[in-house]
């Protein structure tokens, strides 16, 4: 405990959180009973909670904080937007200078044939904007029936209507009767955890090939997209054997329907290009990005959309009748321009791609000879760690599943390090600021972290 222990009464905070608030993907009366843990301050790569302990913040937030917590240069950056103008819409034929010179910034980051950006408040708002526009394309090129977007199961596109359907994601569909009708999955390049006996480069064939056939059972006239993210975030780091994307691409470009590349997570450095579809040379139509855009400093996300979209959004006249109120947020524009200064000033990309990325992968990896480890996997600045009863044998999983990443995540916050549970995997996507140092401390925390729950798992007769 330190001072700052005496201006946070913690158990005071608790109690008013609990009686007042409800959490995002939480059960809340699980939650209640347990107390929430507060959070007063953060720095760098640490945060601090209300008893003063020091956490590295090893999810960088929620896959989001590139930069770094508390950097002074954006507080500044917004504070002198909010002087000059704090709001205004880009509704009725106005702009105004930052969203001008963000959108300028990013058609230049992006793929050469993205030139166009469309704004909202998050990631979930951009793909309820994806949906939206895939269809309008349709519609304007004369092809109404091309309505069907195909996503994949444990995808994640967002927890809206539209962003929930997209997303592959059972336990949240069931909530609210979703997928909405139009919205088609196939499974997913999970090798670790559905490759079977197929070595990984056949199962990342197989699992493309299911866009094919599903293209083909629907009907290539009714299908409007394909959605993805390059490498699942939220599904558990699924990195997807060499072979996937140039097998998708392979079918898509035989087939008229848009490539809806999800870089929410990917985007701005992620994987040590500015963004994943730099990666895989995915030649994207549709482009939703959000988190790293302004490092999460504050809430902003868009739609990036390809010269070819723009024929049927643009070219083709007509009003298109979507937007929000905070669609171009002057203040938001303003710290997403600040934030993508620091990682140009800074080199970032250029650090995950040839300094700390290589680094913590090589530290990461070795965590796989861990008896608790099945796999250790890492790209760029994401990586995921899977627990496993018998180690070299994938078939076999714990009983309950979840149970024995709970465990493993509680130790790693006890012990200092934010990772997050996925299943009985555990994952980390630390802020691209990370130093050496730091990408040490993380690694052996984490194995202090497996040490503690193979130990537990042992005591309570798990394995
Ligand atoms: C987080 C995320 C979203 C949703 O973004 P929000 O800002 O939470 O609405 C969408 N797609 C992907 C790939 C994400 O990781």
């Amino acid at each position: 405990m330190n001072a700052t222990s005496n201006v946070y009464p913690t158990k005071a905070l608790q109690a008013l959180d609990a009686a007042h608030h409800i959490h995002p993907f939480t059960d809340t009366k699980e939650l209640n009973a347990e107390g929430t843990r507060v959070i007063t301050s953060a720095k760098g790569v640490w945060l601090t909670d209300s008893d003063g302990h020091k956490i590295l913040d090893g999810m960088a937030g929620l896959w989001c904080v590139q930069i770094g917590h508390g950097r002074e240069e954006i507080a500044e950056a917004v504070h002198k937007q909010m002087s000059e103008l704090s709001y205004y819409n880009t509704f009725f034929k106005t702009s105004h200078p930052p969203i001008i010179e963000l959108s300028e910034k990013l058609a230049k980051l992006a793929p050469e044939h993205m030139n166009r950006v469309f704004y909202c408040s998050s990631g979930s708002e951009a793909n309820d904007t994806v949906f939206r526009m895939v269809r309008h394309y349709w519609d304007q090129m004369g092809k109404p029936e091309k309505k069907t977007i195909i996503g994949r199961w444990n995808g994640y596109h967002g927890s809206t209507l539209a962003g929930t359907s997209l997303g592959g994601m059972k336990a949240m569909h069931k909530q609210g009767d979703l997928p909405v009708p139009g919205v088609h999955h196939i499974d997913q390049p999970y090798w670790f955890g559905e490759g079977g006996d197929m070595n990984p480069e056949e199962f990342g064939v197989a699992m493309a090939r299911q866009l094919d056939q599903a293209i083909d059972e629907i009907g290539e006239d009714n299908v409007g997209a394909f959605i993805a993210e390059p490498i699942q975030g939220a599904g558990g780091v699924i990195i997807p054997p060499d072979s996937y994307w140039p097998e998708i691409k392979r079918i898509l470009s035989k087939r008229n329907i848009l490539l809806v590349v999800d870089e929410v997570i990917c985007g701005f450095g992620r994987l040590g290009k500015w963004f994943g579809s730099d990666v895989y040379g995915l030649e994207a139509d549709l482009m939703p990005i959000a988190k790293g855009l302004t490092s999460g400093y504050l809430p902003m996300g868009g739609v990036l959309v390809s010269d070819r979209v723009a024929e049927g959004l643009i070219d083709k006249g007509g009003e298109f009748y979507h937007g929000y109120t905070y669609s171009g947020h002057p203040a938001c524009a303003a710290a997403a321009l600040a934030n993508l200064e620091i990682m140009e000033r800074e080199n970032l990309v250029g650090y995950v791609a040839d300094d700390i990325g290589p680094y913590l992968k090589q530290k990461w990896t070795a965590l796989g000879d861990h008896p608790l480890v099945g796999e250790a996997r890492m790209a760029g600045l994401v990586g995921a760690i899977e627990l496993v009863p018998e180690k070299g044998n994938r078939s076999r999983t714990f009983d309950n599943e979840g149970t024995v990443g709970t465990i493993c995540r509680d130790f790693s916050l006890k012990n200092g390090l934010v990772m997050r549970a996925v299943r009985d995997s555990l994952i980390i996507s630390p802020p691209l600021v990370l130093s050496h140092d730091e990408a040490d401390q993380l690694v052996e925390i984490a194995r202090k972290t497996l040490d503690d729950t193979y130990e537990d798992l042992k005591r309570q007769n798990l394995i």
